[in-house]
């Protein structure tokens, strides 16, 4: 089977190596990947510079879903995995120019202890009074249609968790903006608990009971507790020690250097009796399959020749924009930072910048000693036109947003930078608005009607690297199971 991937993101890296693997095994399979940029990875990139390691997508994955880090394990990286350093874990919100730390037993978005909730500065009383209340809210009936995570905050909690929780807290993860993304999609644990508690808080205390004694159980049942054994360090994130461009360069190293076209931008897509045709670079292939790992908006733009309605499907999948900015500085120029990982910013705030990471907190031995680097991240869906700014007008829209907030003893408006670097990632956030779920089904429907057709990325079922990289593997798994047993195992 001869299978054409579109789009070499992690998606369709996963993917080919997949097929890789298969044929490598001695399956009948084939597989050619296109990729419209001189370079593989889409999202994930990142430099070293002075021995800092610099990201320019995205700097870790979530550990608790572990398509990742398997995957790492795999390609021999096992080694090279580094937890986020969880004991300096502390997570501040602007609010009026001033750092507010998250109060403790904020669990995402659910306030679930008493004492922390009623001393933060995060929320006015009126809010304190109104979470307290939550405790009494009644249970959701089931059936009713989707909303939007702002609506659904906002009847728990008051309009002005969502301005300083649920919109801050979700614009890191999708560049996006609560009142349009989807309940049931981003978070189907908090509608799921709305149905059974009513309240929220209840809901959240109650899953953290059971977690408890889940995990009691595992630990006395594996013995664990007796044993001498130490599990390996694990963090709330997992990067790699140098950076997630090493994830694709060993993705890339497995691959065939001939089934690999760069700068290739695939421009045609058609169904034909005998499989389906792809046309790149002015030139025309049959395939029996394809994996479309590109954004959903190039699949639906592809597809749209196939299937009118799935392509428009597709287009209609709502993308964000977002700019990383990195700034390294000698620790001893700049003053003492607020303790903890960086902060997050309102949109209600009016500033460019989204949020900042300490990059030399979060994760230890990825920047020189005496080195602090500050990563910030800008754009989102009210910011587009950021994009066209040039490179020293986003450093020195960063420098200014970090003087104000960190004030001018933390970070001295007249101290240089070492080294910056900027990343403009246009289009690349799927935003799971209002009704996607239902629209993936659609979706996954009309792909079904398409034989050969698999579609994987960000776009579907998980914004995420580890989901991602789930996706890719089970396309290229389902299309491996399709194919012909190979000749050696039928003789
Ligand atoms: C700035 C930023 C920070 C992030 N931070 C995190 C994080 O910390 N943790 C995390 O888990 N996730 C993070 N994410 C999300 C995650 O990185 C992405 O969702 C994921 O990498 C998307 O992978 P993908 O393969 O689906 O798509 P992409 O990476 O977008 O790859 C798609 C590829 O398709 C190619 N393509 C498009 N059209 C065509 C065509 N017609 N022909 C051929 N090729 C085509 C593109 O050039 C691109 O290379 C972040 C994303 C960004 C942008």
């Amino acid at each position: 089977m001869r299978t054409a991937i579109i789009g070499g993101g992690i998606a369709g890296l996963a993917a080919a190596y997949e097929l890789e693997k298969a044929r490598a095994a001695g399956a009948p399979v084939e597989y050619t990947l296109f990729e419209a940029r001189e370079r593989l990875g889409g999202s994930l990139a990142s430099e070293t510079v002075n021995g800092a390691v610099l990201e320019l997508g995205p700097d870790s994955f979530l550990t608790e879903k572990p398509a990742a880090a398997e995957l790492c394990r795999e390609l021999g990286l096992g080694a090279e995995l580094l937890p986020s350093n969880d004991e300096a874990r502390k997570t501040y919100i602007v609010v009026r120019n001033r750092l507010v730390p998250l109060p403790d037993g904020l669990m995402f978005l659910v306030p679930t202890k008493l004492i922390p909730t009623a001393l933060t500065r995060l929320f006015s009383l009126k809010t304190k009074v109104r979470m307290a209340l939550e405790l009494l809210h009644p249970p959701r009936p089931t059936g009713l249609p989707d909303e939007a995570v702002a609506t659904l905050v906002e009847r728990h909690f008051g309009s002005e968790a969502v301005d300083r929780l649920a919109d801050p807290l979700l614009s890191g993860i999708f560049g996006g903006d609560s009142a349009q993304l989807s309940a049931r999609t981003v978070l189907p644990r908090l509608v799921e608990m709305e149905i059974e508690y009513g309240s929220l808080t209840r809901g959240m205390l109650a899953a953290h009971r059971k977690m408890r004694a889940r995990a009691a159980a595992q630990k006395s049942g594996s013995g664990l507790a007796q044993s001498k054994a130490r599990p390996a360090p694990r963090g709330i994130f997992t990067a790699l020690r140098g950076g997630m461009q090493q994830l694709i360069d060993a993705l890339q190293a497995r691959l065939d250097p001939a089934s690999i076209r760069l700068s290739t931008p695939v421009s045609a897509l058609r169904m034909v009796a005998d499989g389906w045709t792809v046309e790149a670079n002015g030139s025309r292939e049959l395939y029996d399959a394809v994996v479309i790992a590109s954004p959903a908006w190039a699949a639906g733009e592809l597809l749209g020749q196939v299937d009118s309605e799935l392509g428009e499907e597709l287009s209609g999948i709502p993308y964000s924009s977002s700019i990383t900015v990195n700034l390294v500085y000698d620790e001893a120029a700049i003053g003492r930072l607020p303790d903890g990982f960086g902060f997050l910013v309102p949109v209600k705030e009016g500033r460019a910048m989204l949020a900042c990471t300490f990059v030399h907190r979060k994760f230890l031995g990825r920047t020189p000693p005496a080195k602090a680097v500050f990563r910030a991240f800008l754009g989102g869906m009210n910011n587009e036109a950021m994009l066209a700014e040039t490179d020293a007008v986003l450093v020195a829209t960063v420098r200014r947003e970090l003087n104000d907030i960190l004030g001018n003893k933390a970070f001295p408006a007249g101290v240089e930078p070492e080294h910056t670097q900027v990343s403009r990632w246009r289009r690349a956030m799927a935003q799971y608005a209002v009704g996607h779920r239902e629209r993936t089904q659609r979706i996954a429907e009309r792909v079904a009607a398409l034989p050969g057709l698999r579609l994987a990325g960000n776009a579907y079922d998980g914004i995420g690297i580890p989901d991602c990289i789930r996706l890719g593997r089970q396309a290229a798994k389902e299309l491996i199971a399709l194919s012909p047993e190979p000749a050696v195992s039928r003789s």
